[in-house]
């Protein structure tokens, strides 16, 4: 496609650049550098970049998610380890800040992955399996996918999962769409907007049958035609999938090669933010390929998106949890 221009952001070079989230009142790119287990808060006009260190204790090894909370200026979700944790985070903070989390949900499984929120504001996110120290042999079919809902509960929604990513809603509310990477396909399911239950899984594209090679599909998003834009780790890329055949439609080549997730953001949702991750690249690979890791803005794509959705508690049970 011609015109479409991809920018490397002048951020910070991360190890794993994960879970981008727009956040519409400050006109920031939020992400989280997964194994730093920091967020990052990355104000477009400005060009300030903040980071919120998560001291846990040293008990978890990732940061993997990240999203605003409705009705509570400057607090978010994120995910720690196998917990969900709330954290106050103020633009007035020292660009770089460590904060102790407050737990809101425990889960037994390794530890959570990718998250977002649904049209109605409840927190789907997801878990992976447990894995040895070079991160490898992943513990297969051992995780989750997790909804939680106003009043803070957490509801088990998918069941044998062995890395949880993916993650979007159709324009119309009706269909939910998820990733298992290890399952190597970018699946469909009907979504009841009103009670947030999900059925009849299908798969829309699967990758072994579709010439993507290594590629193993991560992050994605929709736009406002209700298209797919799924990261591609391993790929270089990010691939545009029709949800009505599973077609591949259009593709953004990135210079870095393991691409983790997207989101639109800018001011009228124009512009695909991408974020990249370095791990399980060579060292051969790290010195060819400079962007690794890197942050991109991508824009020309002649297509946008919609806001994404924050948290949206019950503000007295949320207020009394984080001892308010
Ligand atoms: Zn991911």
């Amino acid at each position: 496609m011609s015109g479409v221009k991809v920018e490397q952001l002048p951020v910070p070079c991360l190890y794993l650049g994960e879970g981008p989230h727009w956040q519409e009142d400050l006109e920031a790119l939020l992400y989280v550098d997964v194994f730093n287990k920091a967020v990052c808060r990355y104000f477009v006009n400005t060009g300030r970049h903040q980071v919120l260190h998560i001291d846990d204790g040293g008990k978890a090894k990732s940061v993997t998610l990240v999203v605003p909370v409705e009705g509570m200026k400057e607090w978010y979700v994120v995910s720690v380890g196998n917990t969900l944790c709330a954290v106050h985070w103020k633009v007035s903070d020292p660009d770089d800040h460590t904060v102790v989390p407050k737990v809101l949900q425990v889960t037994t499984d390794s530890h959570f992955n990718d998250g977002k929120c649904d049209p109605q504001g409840r927190l789907w996110a997801g878990t992976m399996g447990p894995q040895d120290e070079k991160g490898e042999l992943l513990k297969m079919n051992v995780s989750s996918l997790y909804r939680m809902h106003s009043d803070l509960t957490l509801k088990k929604c998918v069941e044998k999962v062995s890395v949880s990513n993916g993650l979007t809603w159709s324009p119309d509310k009706k269909h939910f769409y998820y990733i298992d990477s290890e399952a190597f396909s970018v699946d469909a399911f009907a979504y009841d907007d009103l009670t947030g239950q999900i059925k009849n899984r299908r798969v829309l594209l699967d990758y072994k049958k579709s010439n993507l090679g290594d590629d193993i599909p991560d992050g994605m998003t929709c736009d406002v035609s209700g298209n797919l834009w799924v990261a591609n780790f391993k790929g270089s890329k990010v691939i545009c999938v029709a949800p009505e055949t599973g077609q591949i439609i259009d593709q953004v080549n990135l210079p870095s090669k393991n691409v983790t997730s997207v989101c639109w953001g800018g001011p009228d949702y124009s512009t695909l933010y991408v974020t990249s991750g370095k791990m399980r690249l060579i060292p051969e690979e790290v010195k060819e390929i400079p962007a690794a890791g890197g942050t991109f803005a991508v824009t020309g794509l002649g297509t946008k998106g919609q806001a994404a959705n924050a948290f949206r508690p019950d503000l007295n049970l949320f207020r009394t949890k984080v001892g308010l």
